[in-house]
């Protein structure tokens, strides 16, 4: 398989910009090379360099981890980043297409259509699992991504490891697996797969487990070739050096993260359990994520009600296969607790 010959024509003959760190990369006494501020910045760190184009030491923090080597990894500003760079550089717009498995999340289908590419939707199957048949219909030659999210989001459910493994071995495009909520599943990462597949790509971020949203730090994992070539694309500094600085530290304290994925599983279950005891609610499907889904009798109604109370839910029930659904995050004990008790005093 030629990754090479999946990108986009344009991008291929691409120079990409040569920032002053990408042409002088060692230590001197004197930096006059990059205009920037010789003074220093008005904050207490300094800001006034330009930060490491590709982020070296966060990544060597990750590989740390994740046993992911740096030349697999990319750094976006979130996983957005990622999947918007995916088309930008596989997808020609007008011509190609993507595969997406709705209800999945948004962001591959609205990053499709500001690329101007084709969606090719094939819904999952009643139990949220993959149609594999429908997928393979759906494919054609112009089919460069499939996006495959794994734990789901709004379903909270793990995709059968042997379906994304029958994808792998017969799709010829890139299969993208977003990982965003893979902490919190008893499934594991197909991190270990890369090696095997050079049209994996693997998104994960430090927006969910990490406790990180704010900072926009997104992962994607995949063979150099396709690394390479985001990263020729993605904007020179994309990841600001506080952002950098301040993933380096996080990164120290695992032990944390991994308290609050214990927790947070813990309470998913407890919270599911309790959802069913409620009279209003009819279905509470399993959660391989840091939310639930749950089916009430009146889905924009208790939404609501729980707005008044100050309570904030997603309402899901307008979204394929979710008719009567509500996604509810996995808040701390206390505040699962607020919203039982809200839920209670709702008719
Ligand atoms: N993938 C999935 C499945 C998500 O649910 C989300 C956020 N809701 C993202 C990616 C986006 O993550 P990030 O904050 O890293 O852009």
């Amino acid at each position: 398989m030629d990754i090479k010959n999946l990108q986009r024509e344009n991008i291929k003959n691409l120079r990409p910009y040569s920032t002053a760190r990408d042409e002088y990369k060692g230590q001197a006494s004197v930096f006059l090379d990059a205009n920037e501020n010789s003074f220093g910045s008005p904050l207490p760190e300094n800001f006034n360099r330009y930060p490491d184009p590709l982020q070296l030491d966060v990544k060597d923090a990750i590989s740390k981890i994740k046993g992911v080597p740096i030349e697999n990894t990319f750094l976006g500003n979130g996983s957005d980043e990622a999947i918007d760079l995916l088309f930008r550089c596989f997808c020609n717009p007008g011509k190609d297409n993507v595969i997406i498995l709705p209800p999945t999340y948004g962001m591959y289908e609205v990053s499709a259509n500001i690329n101007d590419v084709e969606i090719r939707k094939v819904n999952l199957l009643p139990n949220f699992q993959l149609d594999l048949d429908g997928i393979a219909e759906a494919i054609d030659e112009n089919t460069k991504l499939i996006f495959i999210c794994s734990p789901n989001n709004p379903t909270g459910n793990s995709i059968i490891r042997t379906d994304i493994e029958t994808i792998l071995a017969n799709f010829k495009g890139l299969v993208v697996i977003d990982e965003a909520y893979i902490n919190f599943a008893k499934q594991r990462t197909f991190i270990q797969e890369l090696t095997e597949y050079p049209h994996l790509v693997i998104l994960q971020t430090f927006s969910k487990a990490w406790g990180l949203a704010g900072l926009r730090l997104g992962m994607a994992f995949a063979s150099s070739i396709v690394i390479d070539i985001l990263n020729k694309v993605k904007a020179p500094y994309n990841i600001s050096q506080s952002t950098q600085d301040l993933a380096l530290a996080a990164l120290q304290n695992v032990t944390q993260v991994n308290d609050w994925i214990k927790v947070t599983v813990a309470e998913r279950e407890i919270l599911s359990q309790k959802l069913l005891g409620l009279p209003m609610v009819s279905k509470v499907y399993p959660s391989d994520a840091n939310f639930v889904l749950a089916e009430v009798a009146d889905a924009a109604g208790t939404y609501h009600a729980l707005v008044d109370q100050g309570i904030i839910i997603r309402d899901r029930s307008k979204v394929v296969l979710c008719d009567g659904c509500l996604r509810i995050t996995i808040g701390t004990p206390q505040e699962n607790e607020i919203l039982l008790s809200a839920l209670k005093s709702i008719n």
